[in-house]
Parts: structure tokens; C-alpha cells; sequence
């Protein structure tokens, strides 16, 4: 189902979560969980902060529903992220049931270079995971804020 006020609005608080990151000294990366239009979880980069270099933003948000909601809790629901998932990420939502995805940006968008042939939809064709993906999503506020942060392998050119 797509909404696009529920999609700017819950992208809205992922950027919120992301901006939080930035300002904490971690990768400005930010996701909300929502399922059955209800917020279950917010989540954040933290991997400077813990020292952890898997602590991202989508593996936090899955933590924090599991903590509160029960192992289930993604099972159908939609995360919003301001970052195309990296591979860790995709294999983590895949297991989470995780069935629609939001996002703001796109790696090709910041031309990453380290991530090879990566794609969300290649790891999907590869994996076999029915998703449904809307991006876009605020992608200029999101640009935005990763010029602010700055440490892009190229910097984003529009
Ligand atoms: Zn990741």
C-alpha cells in the first residue's frame, strides 16, 4: 500500500534518528519500524559509539522491535531507512520478514565503490526475497545531511 504522506512522514523520523547519529559522532544513518501503522522501532548508527562495526542502523531498529515486541515483531512490517541497506543489512531483514522497504538513498546515488556489484535488488534476485521497495523518499533532505557529515567515498553531486 503505498501512501506517500505515510512514506515522508515516517521517513521524517528515520532522518530525525539519523541526524541524532551525525550530531552522536556515528555514520548519519537513521530507520523507523511501522507495522500496521504503528511505530515498533527507531533505530540508529552506532557503530562508533559501541565500537561495533555491524551496529547499523537497521540492525537496531530490528533489536529494539525484538526487545519490546517478540522475535515476530518485523514479520510483514515496513522499515523506513534514509540508506539502502548494505549486504548485512539486506540478509538481516530478510530473516526479520521485513516486506516493504522505504528508503531515502541509494549507494549508486554516492557512487560507493566498496560495496562491488551490490545492489538491494541483486541480494533479493540472488536471495529470494519478496520485498516490496519504494525509495526516493526525502532523498534531497538526506542528501543533504550527508553533505553536512561529509565522509562519502565520492561526495554527492546533486
Ligand atoms: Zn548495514
Amino acid at each position: 500500500m503505498t501512501n506517500p504522506t505515510e512514506d515522508t512522514r515516517w521517513m521524517r523520523a528515520a532522518l530525525d534518528e539519523a541526524v541524532e547519529a551525525f550530531e552522536r559522532g556515528d555514520w548519519p544513518t537513521g530507520a523507523v519500524l511501522v507495522k500496521d501503522g504503528q511505530l515498533i522501532g527507531r533505530g540508529q548508527n552506532r557503530q562508533n559509539t559501541r565500537s561495533d562495526p555491524t551496529a547499523h542502523a537497521e540492525t537496531d531498529v530490528l533489536q529494539t522491535a525484538f526487545a519490546v515486541h517478540g522475535a515476530d515483531a518485523a514479520r510483514g512490517a515496513t522499515l523506513y531507512c534514509t540508506m539502502e541497506p548494505c549486504p548485512m543489512c539486506a540478509g538481516a531483514l530478510k530473516l526479520a520478514g521485513v516486506r516493504t522497504l522505504v528508503l531515502a538513498l541509494r549507494h549508486a546515488t554516492l557512487r560507493r565503490t566498496d560495496l562491488g556489484h551490490y545492489s538491494f535488488e541483486a541480494f533479493c534476485a540472488m536471495t529470494g526475497y519478496d520485498v516490496e521497495l519504494r525509495e526516493n523518499v526525502l532523498e534531497a533532505d538526506y542528501l543533504a545531511l550527508r553533505l553536512r557529515w561529509g565522509r562519502d567515498p565520492v561526495a554527492p553531486t546533486r
